[in-house]
């Protein structure tokens, strides 16, 4: 889509992760606007041409409930990207070792985004949420025959028409755990992955579930505070932040982050599963949801890999039908945030 020249004005920075910055840029010629995700890559050449090849087969992917990618073949090369005023020159982006990807921009961004801002989302919003991510998880599976791995809110998007869809799945995903000790570890992983356990499409449904529980409360539904004074007062550990968790999401602040991390991890493992409307557990949230929320989410957070259900059988799960069906106008609301 962009033949003929390959320079973009960078706009804005629109966040970064574990691994490269996502910036919204905008293409000079065709005034089109776009996100790129720059990941630095340390690799040799053989093993970039097979990255690259994978970024340009992302363009394959369309579904109305996964980012659409742009072809980074079209671009050409060299890509050259302008500040604001037109003048200088970002050529540090422009760097060899970048791999890009070229995705539609969601101008409403992500769901972790806009928890941070609203708080917790209405259960309207959030049956929506469930069946976009139900859907995508789907396209992936049947149509590329892979799992996306990284559900969490701030790879579910959203734009001011309404749409919601998922993005970093396939190479996008696994460019975010190439390196470093801990990379790829997620605070949304289920206990089977933490373990090591093979990975399947129920492992998606658990971080669905800590994810949509997340949207309905309005914060990550594990204390991390209380993990982490609980163990600082039982373990000495260095004061220092790691730079390898800086962008864990959900993020951790200050020092001793890898313990905090750590036990929660293992809390994770080991302890009880959060629970959606449960009374008197110490672990439940008194959510007030009908129509079977509760039953799903919980469904999702079942700790037994064997016995939890899988997307299929999520898909016909009756909250989901209804919330398929339901009226709410997610673009009547995306208008509201
Ligand atoms: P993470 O997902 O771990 O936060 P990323 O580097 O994947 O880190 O993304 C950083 C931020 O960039 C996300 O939180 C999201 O808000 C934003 N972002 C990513 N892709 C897009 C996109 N296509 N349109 C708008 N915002 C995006
Ligand atoms: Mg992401």
């Amino acid at each position: 889509m962009f033949e003929k020249t390959h320079r973009f004005m960078m706009l804005e920075e629109l966040g970064h992760g574990h691994r490269g910055t996502v910036l919204k840029l905008q293409h000079i010629s065709t005034g089109k606007i776009v996100a790129a995700k720059i990941v630095p890559v340390d690799a040799n050449l053989r093993e970039r041409k097979r990255l690259l090849g994978e970024v340009q087969s992302m363009q394959d992917y369309t579904s109305p409930y996964i980012t659409t990618s742009y072809d980074r073949a079209h671009l050409g090369a060299p890509t050259i990207y302008l500040d604001t005023k037109h003048t200088k020159i970002l050529s540090h982006l422009n760097h060899d070792t970048n791999i890009c990807i070229y995705m539609e921009f969601m101008d409403k961004r992500s769901f972790a985004e806009i928890t941070r801002r609203v708080g917790a989302i209405t259960k309207d919003i959030v049956g929506k949420v469930a069946v976009a991510v139900l859907e995508g998880l789907k396209y992936l599976h049947d149509k590329h025959r892979i799992l996306h791995r990284d559900i969490k809110p701030s790879n579910i998007l959203l734009n001011s028409s309404g749409d919601i869809k998922l993005c970093d799945f396939g190479i996008s995903g696994e460019l975010n755990s190439l390196t470093g000790t801990f990379a790829g570890t997620s605070l949304y992983m289920s206990p089977d992955r933490i373990m090591g356990g093979a990975s399947s499409n129920k492992s998606d449904v658990w971080s669905l579930g800590i994810t949509l529980l997340e949207l309905c409360i309005g914060r990550f539904p594990y204390d991390i505070e209380a993990e982490k004074e609980e163990k600082e007062s039982q373990l000495d550990v260095p004061a220092d932040g790691d730079d390898e968790w800086e962008s864990i999401d959900p993020p951790l602040d200050g020092g001793r982050v890898t313990t905090s991390i750590l036990a929660l991890l293992n809390r994770i493992v080991e302890g009880p599963a959060p629970v959606a409307g449960a009374s008197g557990s110490g672990f439940g949230f008194a959510l007030v949801m009908e129509g079977g929320a509760e039953e799903f989410i919980n469904a999702c957070l079942e700790k037994d890999v064997e016995a939890r259900r899988t997307l299929g059988e999520l898909l016909g799960h009756a909250w989901v039908l209804s919330s398929r069906d339901s009226g709410v106008d997610v673009k009547a609301w995306a208008a509201t945030i």
